[in-house]
């Protein structure tokens, strides 16, 4: 028998993640210049990383040959989410957080719920534990939380919720979120994964970490990779009670976040300036691509995070004629979205060089 075919049948059952395309594959492909190339893909920050998080690299740039120490950016982040030390992971990115998750909780013979066109990494990280995945019906695209409820079953050990959702970018009201882990058994985790928490406006954001205290089996996620413009570095933590926490750090590799990514962290934390700045270029860019996409007559879902998903006539075919125009988009059809799109927002100029792409592709 093959090698391959000693893997257990879960693991040779995932489809792979599908990245953004890379701009240097793009020009490599059309024989474009880089620079005329607008990557509008994978939910990069436009404004690149924050200045304080830059000279922070620079200086730890000589202490390499070190392994990395977490000490600090724990208590940083502890300190300005009102937990204890012990309550925080980091992750190599939130998506190895997620993974911890998983893999604490999920083995064969148990499940996870998700929603219908939610993150892609929920199934991967479910299928690489050996748990069975339960996708529950999607509601005007987002989470329909009481088909949610209504799909755990007695082997369910973990509930995946993104609010907001990446492709959709759809919101559930804090409400509706804090009902449904009321409403969850004690006994299965709720990962709440908040990658996009930073673009909501500040008056509609509520504390969920603060809800940990309530509900020892809830699990929130956040990441430096957007709008900290880190996503290169891979840096995201979990906040979870003390008891979780500790399950989690025995999963996670020792030294899982390396030492320009801990430094770079800690400073974007306290660059407030450049996440102003990064939250009201993406207020504006927002708005921009919503006008323009009116403009087009395409229908969009409603978004909150720093990206919009539209419909067009045949996905392949918009996305096809945008890159022969150096523009990349996200295709969504993995998501069981093939006649939508998903641009990130960028700067004003990039916008605009999206629109008329798209308005020549149509
Ligand atoms: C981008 C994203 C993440 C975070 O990815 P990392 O770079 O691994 O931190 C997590 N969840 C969702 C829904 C995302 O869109």
């Amino acid at each position: 028998m093959s090698i391959s075919a000693q893997a257990p049948a879960y693991i040779r059952a995932i489809s792979p993640y599908i990245p953004g395309k890379p701009i240097t594959e793009l020009a490599r492909e059309m024989g474009l210049a880089v620079e005329s190339i607008v990557k509008l893909a994978s939910n990069e920050n436009p404004l690149g990383m924050s200045p304080k998080a830059r000279a922070a690299v620079e200086k730890a740039v000589g202490g390499i040959e070190r392994y990395p120490d977490q000490f600090e950016l724990v208590a940083a982040l502890a300190a300005r989410l009102g937990v204890a030390p012990e309550q925080v992971v980091l992750g190599n990115g939130s998506n190895d957080v997620l993974d911890l998750a998983a893999r604490v909780f999920l083995a064969p013979g148990r499940s996870s719920v998700f929603s219908q066109h939610a993150f892609a990494v929920y199934p991967l990280a479910t299928m690489s534990a050996g748990g069975e995945c339960i996708a529950a019906p999607a509601k005007h695209y987002g989470h329909d939380l009481t088909a949610m409820r209504a799909a755990i079953r007695p082997d369910t050990r973990v509930v995946w919720i993104a609010n907001p959702n990446n492709p959709t970018g759809n919101f559930l009201p804090y409400a509706e979120v804090r009902a449904f882990i009321e409403a969850v058994p004690a006994d299965v985790a709720v990962v709440l994964d908040e990658a996009y928490n930073e673009y909501l406006p500040p008056a509609e954001r509520v504390d969920t970490v603060a809800w940990i205290k309530e509900f020892p089996n809830l699990i929130v996620t956040r990441t430096f990779s957007k709008i900290y413009g880190l996503a290169g570095l891979r840096v995201g933590y979990a906040v979870a009670s003390a008891a979780v926490a500790d399950l989690l750090n025995r999963v996670r590799q020792p030294f899982n976040v390396n030492n320009l990514a801990i430094v770079a962290a800690r400073a974007a934390m306290d660059d407030h300036l450049f996440i102003a700045e990064s939250f009201e270029l993406n207020r504006r860019g927002m708005e921009q691509i919503v006008a323009g996409l009116k403009r087009l007559g395409l229908e969009h879902i409603p978004s909150h995070g720093n990206f919009v998903t539209f419909a067009v006539a045949d996905g392949a075919a918009t996305n096809r004629k945008l890159l022969q125009q150096g523009v990349i988009v996200r295709p969504i059809s993995g998501y069981g979205l093939p006649n939508h799109l998903r641009v990130t927002v960028g700067r004003e100029t990039e916008n605009v060089r999206f629109l008329e792409a798209l308005e020549n592709s149509l």
